[in-house]
């Protein structure tokens, strides 16, 4: 990463040759360190490194400059938490030490990283728009697939929306992204660079008992503390009740659309009835946007305990979805269907999908138009079964027939008490607010 390979560059110049005593420089470098308490842990993991085994001559370059990093935290805990992970790995008998080492190292470099560019400790996170983009578009995943969409050579469902809306190519998004005086896309961009090491944290190792109440810590502690304290709030009581984080990029959320997301992951939770699951993570990145995106889009990724959401609530415009409750939908779909999962299974999906699409797809789509779907999100819903019930979800459920709901419980497995959850309140305030430019 950018921040990484400077200051690394710094610690450990070009110009050693390679023949001095890497061991000795290393120590050396630990003795610059002015904080006791780092500068000691760091020098017990260099000579347990060495003890473990002398052709670690790579692992040892790292340890000075991970140092600094963490010499560099602003917060105590923080700081504490990482010194507690690396205490424990010199304890470590050799073998487990040799195994537990990368992985260990990773995490307390990406934490000490997360934190220090969340506090802007490390200036090149100020350089100038175009690096900031071309290190997003290499290291955020979701921002690389906005821009294939935007290329159109992506699957039907981008390609379709980008067909009618308008296409633009990279040159011209970047050109967009650099000259936006107007807008805050500069602000936005810099505050996704500033999340995106948390979010691969969170992601990487929230599943690891070891390392997620450092990580809790940690977004209680001094990630929520950047937004202002109604929003602050909001998260708080979100991470308390259902032991969600959201990492929301787009700066321009307002407080209404903080109440909209609380007041939806209530009524699911009250709807479940203790059925209901939750991600870890919801990361709302809304750097599209800004550019004049017209549609919203979501992903789920159940491996990884995460939804991602172009944005919140998109029914702004003539497109009327809801991003948050579909990927819920997949979210808890996907948990549920998870249980059923064998080879005969898949395969009667499969063709129950397609044979039951040929006979029904006129009543499907009369019944979704019913609930006030869009065409446009009607045409997606036949693309998938999963999809077909993501979508449906997003209408009005009390508009369905009972044999459209039957049909969906009993041959494609959406759990019914989906279907009960009624329209959340805030959707409509949130509408009417954005409808009026305020
Ligand atoms: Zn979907």
């Amino acid at each position: 990463m950018l921040v990484n390979s400077i200051l690394r560059y710094k610690v450990i110049p070009h110009s050693i040759n390679k023949s001095l005593n890497i061991v000795e420089t290393v120590r050396k470098k630990l003795n610059l360190i002015n904080d006791a308490d780092v500068r000691e842990s760091f020098k017990n993991l260099c000579e347990k490194t060495v003890s473990v085994n002398l052709n670690v001559k790579d692992r040892l370059a790292d340890i000075p400059t991970v140092a600094q990093k963490v010499e560099m935290l602003e917060h105590p805990q923080t700081k504490k938490d990482i010194l507690s992970v690396i205490n424990k790995l010199c304890t470590e008998k050799n073998d487990k030490f040799n195994v537990l080492y990368a992985g260990k190292m990773q995490f307390v470099e990406g934490l000490a990283d997360s934190s220090n560019i969340l506090n802007e400790k490390y200036t090149n996170v100020k350089s100038n728009p175009v690096s900031y983009y071309r290190w997003l578009k290499r290291n955020n995943y979701w921002l690389a697939d906005v821009i294939e969409g935007r290329l159109a050579d992506c699957n039907h469902y981008r390609k379709h929306e980008y067909g009618r809306s308008k296409l633009i190519s990279y040159h011209q998004y970047l050109n967009l992204f650099v000259n936006a005086s107007n807008s805050n896309i500069k602000g936005t961009f810099e505050k996704s660079l500033r999340d995106e090491q948390f979010k691969k944290i969170a992601c990487c190792y929230y599943c690891n008992p070891e390392y997620a109440p450092i990580i809790d810590r940690f977004y209680n502690n001094e990630y929520i503390t950047k937004f202002g304290n109604n929003i602050r709030q909001i998260l708080s009581d979100i991470k308390n009740e259902y032991n969600i984080m959201v990492v929301p990029t787009n700066a321009s959320l307002c407080d209404t659309e903080y109440q909209y997301l609380k007041e939806e992951l209530r009524l699911w939770k009250e709807y479940g009835n203790r059925k209901a699951v939750f991600p870890s993570i919801i990361d709302i990145n809304a750097t599209d946007n800004i550019l004049g995106q017209t549609h919203s889009f979501g992903s789920t990724s159940y491996l990884y305990n995460r939804i991602r959401l172009s944005g919140l609530l998109f029914d702004y415009t003539d497109l009327k979805g809801d991003t948050l409750r579909h990927e819920l939908g997949h979210y808890n779909d996907i948990s549920y269907e998870n249980k059923y999962i064998n080879w005969f299974e898949k395969k009667f999906r499969y063709f129950s999908w397609h044979i039951n699409k040929f006979v029904y797809k006129y009543k499907w789509r009369k019944e979704m138009k019913n609930a006030g779907i869009s065409n446009f999100d009607i045409n997606y819903a036949l693309t998938a079964r999963q999809e077909l019930k993501a979508i449906s979800i997003e209408g009005d459920t009390s508009k369905y027939s009972e044999s459209y709901k039957k049909m969906l419980v009993k041959k494609f497995k959406l759990q019914d008490w989906i279907l009960n959850i009624p329209q959340n309140i805030y959707k409509v305030c949130v509408k009417s607010l954005i409808d009026t430019g305020n």
